[in-house]
């Protein structure tokens, strides 16, 4: 485990292997029915104490995942509420698994329809939010009785096993929630979906692996949810407030750094504001200080590895050979660490390479269009659909160009659209199902339908 800020050794984790994997489906696979038969509201119980730890605990957290991720405390402590919240909520849902009592249309029987636990579930997360990608998962899996092996990302186990710990200390009875730390994450998690125990692999990551877990999920025909890649467009029409638009910027494009999958990648600015905007959105980006996560006055930390930060300087270096001009940022700082400036690029060109990729760091380029039908062109001229930011006074337009978007999600007049309380997801290549809201606990439920003559 590499610190992101100097890159030294911070702590050694156990390295998992296939036999390991075995022994967790089988731990999980054990504690199946037992957990499945608690009752739903003493489920929620442990849930809603796991809530507590986690934020009585909030400042210690938050350390955890700035260390090992790199991420700024300020944005590390926000995860840890938002990750927390999901507990909360999935204690509160634990208890609506309800079913549906209807008469058939011929009037000829009855149908009675009951919510049963999925099974055993393998949950797959990324380094990014290493806390909310895990309880996003594991909140609605425990509320609906379903026992789980959570595969945390290499570059941050440290979060996962915490979250496992506080579980533990929470009631949760051994064996319902596992972690596997591995490196061989392709080794391990195909090693899990082969088990015949195993019924549901919830993924969070690319597209790339997302595809890859798809195809072994459907070699036993297992239930599949898949949180992956975005390349969320946003945009700022005329008619938007300017200062409303700035502020979702900041937060769409550098919540975490600019490592998230729903950050703003890719911004379209109406011509006759495209300046005025560019101008005042490079002052805020030039005016944050970046430093190591875990210094208080840090509001931009390293990105999470070596990969990530070359990345992001290579397609910075591509667009401004292509034309491009940096009106901030622009040059990765010599010296230790994964550090990249936050960088705003003008004059792109509709098509340009960099509006394809998922930047995953602090880079906004920012091309102009001129009526609304580009815009929503633009906006929809990509494989992924996960969010999309739209900034419009216009309340008319605002809702036709939100439907208009091939996205699961949009932020209208907003920055932000994480709620543990609704369903996050995305169309396209940028997954199926949805997480948190009522929708996150139904995934983990099967729907059983009983015809019945009474
Ligand atoms: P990633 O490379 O796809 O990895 C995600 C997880 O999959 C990690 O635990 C990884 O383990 C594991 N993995 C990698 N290869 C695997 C394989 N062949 N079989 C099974 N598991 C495998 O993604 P990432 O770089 O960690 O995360 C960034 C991506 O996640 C971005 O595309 C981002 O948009 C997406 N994301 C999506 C959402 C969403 O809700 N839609 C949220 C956050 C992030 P290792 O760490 O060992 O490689």
């Amino acid at each position: 485990m590499l610190d992101p800020a100097t890159g030294d050794v911070i702590a050694t984790v156990a390295d998992g292997s296939e036999a390991d994997a075995v022994a967790a489906v089988d731990a999980a696979a054990e504690a199946a029915a037992a957990w499945a038969a608690t009752p739903p509201r003493v489920r929620g119980e442990h849930l809603r104490r796991a809530f507590e730890l986690m934020s009585a605990r909030a400042d210690e957290l938050a350390r955890l995942i700035s260390l090992e991720n790199g991420k700024a405390l300020v944005d590390a402590k926000g995860e840890v509420t938002y990750a927390a919240e999901f507990f909360r909520w999935f204690a509160e849902e634990a208890v609506r698994g309800e079913g549906i009592v209807n008469t058939a249309p011929s009037g000829a029987n009855r149908i009675l329809v009951v919510r049963q636990p999925v099974g055993v579930c393998v949950l797959v997360t990324p380094w990014n939010f290493p806390a909310a990608m895990a309880t996003r998962k594991i909140g609605p899996a425990l509320a609906a009785g379903c026992t789980v092996v959570l595969k945390p990302a290499s570059d941050t186990p440290l979060t996962a096993l915490a979250m496992a710990a506080i579980l533990a200390e929470a009631g949760v009875p051994a064996g319902v929630v596992n972690v596997l730390p591995s490196r061989s994450s392709g080794k391990v998690v195909s090693k899990m979906l082969a088990d015949p125990r195993v019924r549901k692999v919830s993924f969070t990551g690319s597209t790339e692996v997302g595809r890859i877990l798809l195809a072994q999920a459907a070699e036993n025909v297992i239930n599949t949810s898949m949180e992956l890649g975005g390349n969320a467009p946003f945009l700022v029409f005329a008619d938007a407030d300017l200062d409303a638009a700035l502020d979702g910027a900041m937060i769409a494009k550098m919540r975490n750094g600019g490592e998230a999958c729903t950050a703003a990648n890719r911004f379209y600015v109406e011509a006759s504001v495209a300046d005025e905007f560019s101008r005042r959105l490079a002052e805020r980006m030039a005016g944050l200080r970046v430093g190591p996560g875990t210094d208080a006055n840090t509001q931009v930390g390293p990105l999470v590895n070596e990969d990530t930060v070359a990345k992001v300087d290579s397609l910075v270096r591509d667009a401004v050979t292509a034309g491009a001009t940096a009106v901030t940022g622009g040059t990765r700082p010599d010296g230790p660490g994964f550090y990249y400036p936050p960088t705003v690029l003008t004059g792109i060109a509709g098509d340009a390479p960099i509006l394809k990729e998922e930047i995953f760091g602090p880079v906004a380029p920012i091309v102009t269009f001129t009526s609304e039908d580009e815009a929503v062109r633009y906006a929809n001229d990509t494989e992924f659909g996960l969010v999309a930011y739209v900034f419009t006074q216009d309340l008319a337009r605002g809702l036709r160009v939100s439907e208009a978007i091939e996205a699961g999600m949009v932020g209208l007049n907003r920055g932000l659209v994480s709620d543990p309380a609704a369903p996050f997801g995305g169309v396209k290549q940028s997954g199926i199902g949805r997480e948190g809201g009522h929708e996150g606990l139904l995934e983990y439920l099967e729907s059983k339908y009983i015809a019945v003559n009474w």
